[in-house]
């Protein structure tokens, strides 16, 4: 699928527009005018919590990139997930890893810059690598929901990500916990097998607990530090 090229002035525009249109829009229709508006500009990021956005996107433009960012500290089974939607999806699963090596970072920073700079740890491993691997791409869509967390509570579906100057779409930002697990069986979608062991949102392996009853889904996610996202989405 060939993309027209755009401007930064016709992404914000055209970002802007979409997230009024396609406000009440199902999420297959609004990936459809993604893969129709961006071609293959466009890609999808995962943290292979679940797949369902890559299967979303895989049916509105089948090989569609699938962005996941490979820390260096995930759990074996987040990173069993990936391989499992690269060798039965139809997607192009892109592997982006950070400038250094878990070990190479110990050595400049000390061990577990996760516990005593969080941000920083994060700015290295997530940050700097998903804008370095975004460059190419007008748009990219994430599984960001309003029902997550109350920082996630106005996602829009479609928006401008000022930071990176692209367009950021959210086709399940309206979806609950309920519609995630009632697509996932209707379509028997690959999920992160941690999911089904106590865990409700699934990062890297340091700074992710199980959740405890009545706390919101990523609650289990930097606990006690007062950190509730990794900086990619703020
Ligand atoms: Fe580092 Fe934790 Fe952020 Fe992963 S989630 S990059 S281990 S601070």
């Amino acid at each position: 699928m060939t993309a027209a090229p755009h401007t930064s002035q016709d992404l914000r525009q055209l970002a802007e527009q979409a997230g009024r249109d396609l406000e009440e829009a199902s999420a297959p229709e609004i990936l459809r005018w993604a893969a129709d508006t961006f071609g293959s500009r466009f890609c999808v990021t995962s943290s292979m919590e679940d797949a369902v956005v890559a299967h979303l996107a895989s049916r509105a433009m089948p090989g569609v990139d699938v962005v996941f960012l490979d820390t260096g500290y995930h759990f074996p089974e987040t990173i069993g997930t990936r391989d499992a939607v690269a060798a039965v999806m139809d997607v192009n699963v892109i592997t982006l890893t950070p400038r250094q090596t878990v070990a190479e970072q110990d050595a400049e920073y000390g061990p577990k810059l996760h516990d005593r700079d969080p941000d920083r740890c994060c700015a290295l491993r997530k940050v700097a690598p998903l804008e370095e691997g975004l460059a190419g791409y007008d748009a990219w869509a994430t599984g960001l929901r309003r029902d997550e967390s109350p920082t996630r509570a106005h996602t829009p579906v479609v928006g401008w990500d000022a930071r990176r100057r692209k367009v950021k779409v959210a086709p399940i930002a309206r979806w609950t916990q309920d519609d995630v697990a009632a697509y996932v069986a209707e379509h028997g979608v690959l999920t992160n097998p941690l999911l089904t062991d106590g865990y409700a949102s699934i990062g890297c392996a340091p700074c992710t607990r199980r959740v405890l009853e009545g706390e919101d889904a990523r609650a289990g996610r930097w606990a006690g530090l007062g950190k509730t996202e990794c900086g990619i989405h703020l």
